[in-house]
């Protein structure tokens, strides 16, 4: 049954796992070259990765450094790249519906280097007139400048990395200014028109009372947010809070009962906010943030990674562009050697796994999207599941209730092992 003993706090826990099995190195008759011959099916977006940041947050391990001169060329890079790649049938195939500019932080490019960018995207690559598109940033780089350019340019979606409003808490995380500022530029933001803007909020920090809480939730719901992510801070090891707690310098985290707390609280304000659950790490006001890119990743759909760092899928394809411009750059295929063919249990378990992070598998639309029969494929689990509280009682999809949500990587883990463990045993094989 789930394993409660640590609570899983991402989807990569369970994407971890299917790596390991149901992939392969392309063989010699090159996978790629034939997929980039063919035309494209499934929805799709692009990912721009900006692996540079002002300031290194003391909690943050995602792929990025700070700032340094190569920064100057860095746009360049990309657009030599899409231009490689964009003279691919595959590519010209079908219309991207969403384009997500992520980091580190994209925007510690300048204004004209953006503009480069977005502008070579629109020139050299289809994309649908009611794509989404999107950018993540921290407050102090949004200059009139860069918002500006953004306008102009149809960034219709911001992600800002605010974490929290205490200031406190933002000392400990090395977020940068006080939480009054971040909120009054947060509202001018808005008030310049990107109503769909969302935050990211960080709970369960060292000694987070329920006061810090409230005010962080508060502010949230006074604010006209499109939406929030919200995550339980996860210490990466290495990461510089980690050291400073293992050094005695500041508290441990609380324990779980108390994480629970403060998820409950969350939940329990916000919506009374107005907003309801998109994913299980995810709140937004109904109507007002659609967050294509994660619907089409968490639904399988092609993802064309650009830029260093960036992680992508095309078609069968999972690839990773690494950290070094030769490998973007290469003549034939314009596309990261570093990737593994993904096979068709993949592909079904990753789908139902990606469902899962909505909060929801509804058993007839995973049987038309994937030939699968997950009901019948874990009956008992699945009355198991609802027997302990964790999802509703249904006949026709797995629906989670907040202890469901709050539990909801472990319980995407757990499903995926079971689904590992029986596509092994069909296929005879203990993985490859
Ligand atoms: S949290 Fe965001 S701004 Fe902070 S170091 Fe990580 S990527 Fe950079």
């Amino acid at each position: 049954m789930i394993d409660f003993s640590k609570r899983y706090r991402s989807h990569h826990d369970s994407t971890a796992l299917l790596k390991e099995a149901f992939t392969r190195k392309p063989g010699p008759g090159n996978y790629i070259q034939g997929l980039l011959a063919g035309e494209a099916v499934k929805p799709r977006t692009i990912y721009v990765h900006i692996p540079y940041c002002v300031k290194n947050c003391s909690f943050c391990n995602l792929n990025r450094t700070l700032i340094t001169e190569e920064l100057q060329d860095y746009h360049r890079i990309i657009v030599e790249q899409i231009k490689k790649i964009a003279r691919y049938r595959y590519i010209q195939s079908k219309g991207f519906e969403s384009i997500y500019l992520g980091g580190g932080t994209p925007t510690t490019l300048a204004a004209e280097q953006l503009r480069e960018v977005l502008e070579a995207i629109y020139t050299y690559l289809p994309i649908d007139p009611q794509a989404e598109i999107s950018v993540e940033s921290s407050l102090s780089e949004l200059s009139e400048e860069r918002l500006a350019v953004l306008q102009e340019l149809g960034v219709n979606r911001l992600s800002i990395g605010v974490q929290t409003f205490v200031d406190r808490a933002r000392n400990i995380m090395g977020r940068r200014g006080s939480g009054e500022w971040a909120a009054e530029k947060l509202q001018e933001v808005i008030a310049l028109g990107f109503s769909n803007t969302n935050i990211d909020l960080i709970y369960n920090y060292p000694e987070q009372t329920m006061a810090e809480l409230s005010n962080d939730l508060e502010l949230i719901n006074r604010i006209d947010l499109a939406g929030l992510s919200f995550y339980s801070l996860i210490l990466h090891r290495g990461s510089r809070l980690d050291q400073e707690i293992a050094d005695g310098l500041r508290p441990r985290l609380a324990g779980i009962d108390r994480e629970k707390a403060i998820f409950r609280e969350i939940f329990q304000q916000l919506r009374a906010g107005g907003y309801g659950l998109l994913e299980l790490t995810k709140l937004v006001k109904p109507g007002r943030d659609q967050y294509k890119y994660i619907q089409i990743k968490n639904r399988t759909g092609d993802c064309l990674a650009l830029g260093l760092g960036a992680g992508g899928r095309l078609g069968n394809y999972l690839y990773y562009n690494g950290m070094q411009k030769g490998l973007l750059l290469q003549p034939e295929p314009a596309l990261s050697p570093m990737g593994r063919e993904i096979s068709e249990e993949y592909n079904i378990i990753d789908r139902i796994n990606g469902e899962l992070q909505f909060g929801r598998l509804d058993f007839d639309q995973i049987a038309v999207a994937t030939g699968f029969d997950l009901k019948a494929a874990v009956p008992e689990w699945l009355v198991e599941l609802a027997a302990m509280g964790l999802s509703k009682k249904s006949e026709t999809e797995l629906v989670l209730t907040d202890e469901g949500v709050f539990w909801g990587n472990n319980i995407g883990r757990e499903l995926t092992l079971r689904l590992l463990d029986i596509f092994k045993k069909k296929k005879g094989v203990e993985g490859k």
